[in-house]
C-alpha cells in the first residue's frame, strides 16, 4: 500500500514539524479549554447572586450541587432560578 504509507508519512510530518504544524492539536486543545473555563469562570463570577446557594459553593471552592444549576453550569450559563 504506497499510497497509506505516503498518507501516515505525511502526517508523522506535519506532527513532527513545528513550522508545518504551528500549534500541536493537544497544546491547541489544552489552550482552548484554558480559555474556555477562564471565560466560563469570569462570567459566572459577576453573574452569581450574592448569597445564593451557587455564591456559597463557589466561595467554598466547589460548584453548587443542585441539579438545576449544575444543569445551567453545563450550558455555560448560571442558573436563573436560584441566581435573580
Ligand atoms: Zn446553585
Ligand atoms: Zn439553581
Amino acid at each position: 500500500m504506497p499510497a497509506l504509507g505516503k498518507t501516515l508519512t505525511y502526517q508523522a510530518t506535519l506532527l513532527a514539524n513545528p513550522i508545518l504544524a504551528p500549534i500541536h492539536p493537544m497544546k491547541a486543545l489544552t489552550i482552548l479549554c484554558a480559555s474556555l473555563a477562564l471565560a466560563a469562570g469570569l462570567f459566572a463570577a459577576d453573574k452569581v447572586k450574592e448569597g445564593s446557594c451557587c455564591d456559597k459553593a463557589q466561595k467554598a471552592g466547589k460548584d453548587c450541587a443542585h441539579p438545576c444549576c449544575v444543569k445551567a453550569k453545563a450550558e455555560g450559563k448560571v442558573c436563573e432560578k436560584c441566581n435573580k
